[in-house]
């Protein structure tokens, strides 16, 4: 495969940026200039935004992505997709869920008690994993990228929240697969904002202890670290998964329904698209909130014959969400806990993400470090910016400075083994750094136990009923002996991508037995991970040829808006003009063209280089799914295709 460009990703809950970090611009001999930077620049979508909203739709003859998603929603709301960041990788029945299940206007199923989103696309039902409509997401995202820089981009670094779980990282890592992005490596988006802004750092004396807060659409998560010598040691990190504006929106949205059923004795409950227009009114009016004290709600038939005309104050509103703004501090506390750092030893405090913009979080942040001034970073693309410098470094685009720079991150769930009475028994921690190697040594709780069954677990509860299943391993032949007598070896080696491989090993024989925990086994089946990459593929074409289409009408709309009067002018001429000289005729005939000519010229121009050209993009309805779907088989597959007994891979 050809090494295209790498970039950086931010795919948040509600928006993502994404970035890369451009070589040429980079000063060696300065520093700050670098970390300041101009290294790293933003990829406009094809609507030329910064930031694309996470939005899928489905129409009867197209699938949209990103802003013309979001524009035409209120029209379609049954077959337009969002948050979807929300249900990856997670399981139907869960309570966060099931509560967002409720709120949101298409519809959620369960299949194999996974989510799956049903929608109607072309006229027909059609039901999606959240991985596939992720990967669409990023396909497009991938082919804005290209036309950007007229490049192949064949490799990202995604940002995922610190506190996703191995089964919804492998979720982002299969969506990616299959929008043909390979992961250089999922990081953690708190981890990405600390090094923008660690690098931004002037050093001091000492490395300072930073605690940064990232508090988004959809979820909260708390990070420890410090920044010494070009190291960026994170200390550990804790979060709330869905805690986010999302929340708030909805708190708001409860608080309104019930204020309108009082004054208009309408229950809006279950009528989606009132509850649409009013979570978007909510939305803003929380923003507004973030800098006056009152903000006004007017929608205009919100109900038939009934518009509602509201104010919320800011006070009104930190009311009705005051039990989740305490939330926010208990990641912080769980940090600060698990690294034994008490409150007063945290130098800095620094806030990123849409909802720190909430003045009574700020002040519970404030308040929670005793009064310590707290830093709101307002750069929009701290987060996507720290990926695209990793982008660079893992993909060789890099200088040596770059290089100096080592990221020490942790993973932010305990993994351990089942042991009686299924209890959990860790064997690597939560907020271990990675990449780590640990051993622990178990034996057998029988007399002349043949075998041992090891089910491994992630999570950090007692017991494993509560935590989460990631594979079993097996071991045979163990020599008859008495029990307590066998060492048997557990060694669980996890990379910087937090994949995990356990291995088992009986120390008098030295038989072993391993396994790499893939998730995708449990989630997704093979033809399901063909169709998110046929799908992924087409739509990002269509939305891309469409895209272009739309320049080019723009463009021809334009050209003859300014024809129009010269064209208008001649045929008003001839109409009143019989017979003249032929010179006067030509005269005329040059009055037009040189109006005409330059904006053929022009357009001409505009059509030729809107940088699409030399980039390998399928064209829209005229890409082969059949050859498609057979590439996909090939390249995807076999990642994908579980051995026979999935979880046992005997060595030896
Ligand atoms: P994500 O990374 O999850 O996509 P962001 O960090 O971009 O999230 O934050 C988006 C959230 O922040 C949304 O819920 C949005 O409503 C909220 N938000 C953005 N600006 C403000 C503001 N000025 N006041 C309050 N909330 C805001
Ligand atoms: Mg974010």
């Amino acid at each position: 495969m050809a090494i295209g460009k790498a970039i950086g990703i931010d795919l948040g809950t509600t928006h993502w940026y994404a970035l890369i970090w451009v070589a040429f611009k980079l000063k060696p001999d300065n520093r700050t200039a670098v970390w300041n930077n101009d290294g790293v620049e933003i990829i406009p979508n094809d609507q030329g935004n910064p930031t694309t909203p996470s939005y899928v739709a489905f129409t009867d003859i197209d699938c949209l992505i990103g802003d013309s998603a979001k524009t035409q929603a209120p029209l379609n709301l049954h077959n337009t997709i969002f948050n979807v960041k929300r249900l990856l990788g997670r399981a139907f029945p869960a309570p966060d869920i099931q509560s967002d299940v409720k709120r949101f206007p298409f519809s959620v199923i369960d299949k194999g008690l996974k989510p799956y989103i049903r929608a109607q696309r072309r006229g027909r039902m059609k039901v999606f994993s959240p991985e596939e409509l992720q990967s669409m997401l990023l396909a497009y995202l991938k082919k804005a990228a290209e036309a950007y820089l007229n490049d192949t981009v064949t490799s990202a670094v995604i940002t995922v929240p610190a506190y996703f779980d191995f089964a919804q990282r492998q979720a982002v890592e299969s969506a990616a697969t299959a929008a043909g992005l390979r992961v250089l490596r999922l990081i953690s988006e708190p981890s990405c904002a600390a090094l923008t802004y660690g690098l931004t750092m002037v050093e001091p004396a000492h490395a300072p202890r930073v605690l940064l807060l990232d508090i988004g659409g959809g979820s909260t998560n708390a990070q420890l670290f410090t920044m010494e010598e070009g190291i960026l040691e994170v200390w550990g990190v804790a979060g709330v998964s869905h805690l986010g504006g999302d929340d708030f929106d909805s708190r708001l949205v409860a608080h309104l329904v019930q204020e309108f059923r009082r004054e208009h004795g309408r229950d809006l409950t279950g009528n989606a698209s009132p509850l649409f227009r009013l979570r978007a009114a909510c939305e803003s009016a929380k923003r507004t909130l973030s800098v006056e004290t009152e903000a006004n709600i007017a929608i205009d038939w919100l109900w038939p014959g009934v518009d509602f005309y509201t104010t919320v104050t800011q006070a009104q509103f930190e009311e009705v969400c005051q039990d989740l703004f305490r939330l926010v501090c208990d990641p912080i506390e769980k940090v600060l806990r698990d690294a034994h750092v008490e409150k007063a030893q945290v130098d800095r405090i620094v806030l990123v993400g849409g909802s720190t913009h909430i003045p009574g979080i700020v002040q519970l942040v404030s308040d929670f470090f005793d009064g310590k001034q707290v830093t709101r970073l307002d750069q929009d693309a701290i987060v996507a910016h720290g990926a695209a410098l990793q982008a660079a470094v893992l993909s060789g685009q890099d200088s040596a400075r770059l290089q100096e720079f080592l990221l020490l991150d942790v993973t932010p769930f305990s993994l351990g083994i089942e042991t009686a009475g299924g209890i959990m028994t860790p064997v690597v921690r939560r907020n271990t750094t990675i990449p780590t190697r640990k051993m622990e040594t178990f034996t057998t709780t029988f007399d002349n136990q043949p075998g041992v069954f090891i089910e491994v677990y992630e999570g950090d509860c007692a017991h494993t009923e509560d935590n989460t299943l990631l594979a079993r391993v097996v071991l045979t032949g163990i020599p008859p002996a008495p029990r307590g007598v066998p060492r048997i070896e557990v060694i669980f080696e996890m990379d910087l991508n937090q994949h995990l491989v356990v291995s088992v090993t009986d120390t008098a024989t030295r038989r072993s037995n391993k396994v790499a925990v893939q998730s995708e086994k449990r989630g997704l089946t093979d033809s399901e991970v063909v169709d998110m990459v046929v799908n992924a593929n087409t739509a990002a074409a269509r939305a891309a040829a469409r895209a272009r289409l739309v320049r080019y009408v723009d463009g021809l709309r334009d050209t003859l808006r300014e024809l129009r009067p010269a064209v208008e002018r001649a045929d008003a001429w001839l109409e009143e003009t019989q017979d003249v000289f032929v010179p006067e005729y030509d005269a005329q005939r040059e009055r037009l063209e040189a109006v005409a000519r330059p904006l053929a010229e022009r357009f001409a121009e505009a059509a030729a280089g809107d940088g699409l050209d030399g980039v390998d993009i399928p064209e829209g309805d005229v890409v082969d799914e059949e050859m498609l779907r057979n590439w996909a088989v090939e390249v995807v597959g076999p990642d994908y295709v579980p051995p026979a007994d999935p979880d046992v891979d005997m060595e030896d």
